[in-house]
């Protein structure tokens, strides 16, 4: 089956790059996977998902929680203000953290339920109109501004633009990173998360290949 040989290869590749084994974790993104798919994968005994959307998480997460132990969901799309709570509540981690106003709406939050989950912020590398995140010129501030609101900032994220070389992100995400003193990097998906991991990724979001393609139809 695809996810031990997924593992294999995250192995490999933290053996290639001089990491530690298990330095990696391995993400597998269950988003509008049927549900048979994602428990054939928790049988196998993985427990770290991602899902892209609050709604389609809350729908199947709860009663997979109920079968399995130890799951960790992490949320990997862009989160709404309006669903921040109920985000909180469902997800170990979230890798969006985009922006000034969700920063002070989940930093409310945490005050008011008392734990939140693990915080990445997202970066725009690619500085693309129509992608979420905050722009490298800005990281260094939004960075500031959310441990000044003792945000949980385990890291940064980023989704390379589809038509470049996604090692030129991976790489100033890491750099970013350094800079700030943070250690997590929340980058590489299926085609690239082995290159990904060369340069540091210390969180690896893989769907279609462990999965298959997924069908929007
Ligand atoms: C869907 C998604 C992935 C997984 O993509 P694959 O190419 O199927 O591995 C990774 N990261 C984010 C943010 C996603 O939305």
């Amino acid at each position: 089956m695809a996810l031990s040989e997924i593992k294999e290869r995250v192995a490999k590749a933290e053996r290639a790059a001089g990491r530690a084994a298990g330095s990696v974790t391995l993400i597998a993104v269950s988003k509008v996977q049927p549900n048979a798919r994602v428990e054939a994968v928790l049988e196998q005994g993985h427990r770290v998902f991602g899902e892209n959307k609050v709604q389609e998480a809350a729908g199947k997460w709860p009663e997979f929680r109920t079968r399995f132990q130890g799951v960790e969901v992490h949320l990997i799309g862009p989160l709404q203000t309006n669903k921040a709570r109920q985000a909180m509540e469902l997800f170990e981690a979230i890798h969006s953290l985009d922006r000034p106003k969700l920063a002070t709406t989940l930093a409310r939050l945490a005050q008011d339920i008392g734990q939140c989950p693990d915080l990445f912020i997202q970066v725009n590398t690619g500085e693309e109109e129509q992608k979420a995140g905050v722009l490298p010129a800005q990281a260094d501030d939004f960075v500031s501004e959310c441990r000044g609101l003792d945000l949980p900032v385990k890291g940064l994220m980023c989704i390379p633009p589809v038509d470049e070389e996604p090692s030129l992100h991976f790489a100033l995400l890491g750099k970013i990173a350094a800079r700030n003193g943070l250690t997590g990097l929340s980058m590489g998906m299926s085609s690239d998360f082995e290159s990904a991991i060369a340069l540091g990724a210390t969180h690896v979001r893989v769907g279609s290949a462990i999965f298959g393609e997924r069908d929007y139809g």
